[in-house]
């Protein structure tokens, strides 16, 4: 298990507060914690910079594990509906092979945000649950600006550290995941992103869509009690019935400079 400490990503500060002990399993694999199927739903040490607030693992994988987790990651792939010329990234191809099966007509490419060379030519991009996965929010978002047409905004969404579910459930917080490495706030992420070249327009509450069998399995991740719910994850009925609710994550509108 390599982890690795690393300063703040809003203001670089290396003074923390410990708010949640980390429980990993030092003898399984970071990829077992990783992704919805994950075995585990531990999480290492969760800390709040004692300058400007952010909330953030610490220390937590390196970049060359998370590099490798992500490559051979699968999941369940998200494909949106829009009245776009749409373009996805993601850095594992099964997911952007299940992508391009289920939206044949947009342009997807597998790779990392790195990779990349656009010249300012998007009018919107969405970063869904991707910045609190990243090694420097600081540089994607940056990254990102380059690739947007002067005044194009920037919609992400994110867990949020302030949220009412975050602070009543506090170290039992279902986002609390080794895969999150960035637990930002309204007021932390309005302050990180007028440093890469962007207005923070509003955040706003998400709500998420889950099924009572999908809630099920998410709830035996923690064992204990709560193992026995995964086999009520097989009931059928169950997989057909959806809940809409907040699990903690805000949606984040921001335009570029
Ligand atoms: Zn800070």
């Amino acid at each position: 298990m390599t982890l690795t400490r690393v300063p703040c990503a809003v203001c670089e500060g290396t003074d923390f507060k410990l708010l949640h002990p980390g429980a990993l399993d030092p003898t399984l694999d970071a990829a077992a914690y990783f992704s919805s199927s994950r075995l585990s739903a531990a999480y290492p040490d969760i800390v709040r910079c004692k300058t400007c607030g952010l909330v953030m693992a610490n220390p937590r994988d390196d970049e060359q594990t998370l590099a490798r987790v992500y490559r051979a990651m699968s999941d369940e792939a998200k494909a949106r509906e829009a009245g776009f010329d749409a373009m996805g990234v993601d850095a594992s191809t099964w997911m952007i092979e299940r992508a391009r099966a289920r939206c044949p007509e947009a342009t997807f490419l597998v790779g990392s945000l790195e990779s990349l060379q656009f010249d300012a030519e998007f009018d919107v991009i969405t970063l869904w649950d991707v910045i609190e996965h990243v090694h420097s929010p600081r540089d994607v978002i940056r990254r990102v600006r380059d690739w947007l047409k002067p005044g194009g905004i920037l919609l992400m969404s994110m867990p949020n550290a302030s949220s009412f579910i975050a602070k009543a459930l506090g170290a039992r917080w279902m986002l609390l995941l080794r895969e999150h490495l960035w637990y930002f706030s309204p007021d932390t992420i309005a302050r990180l992103l007028p440093l890469c070249g962007f207005e923070f327009v509003r955040a706003e509450t998400k709500f998420v869509s889950f099924s009572v069998a999908n809630i099920a399995v998410r709830l035996a991740q923690y064992g204990g009690v709560l193992a026995p719910l995964g086999k009520l994850a097989q009931t059928g009925a169950l997989k057909r019935t959806s809940l809409r609710f907040p699990i903690g994550e805000m949606n984040v509108v921001a335009r570029r400079i």
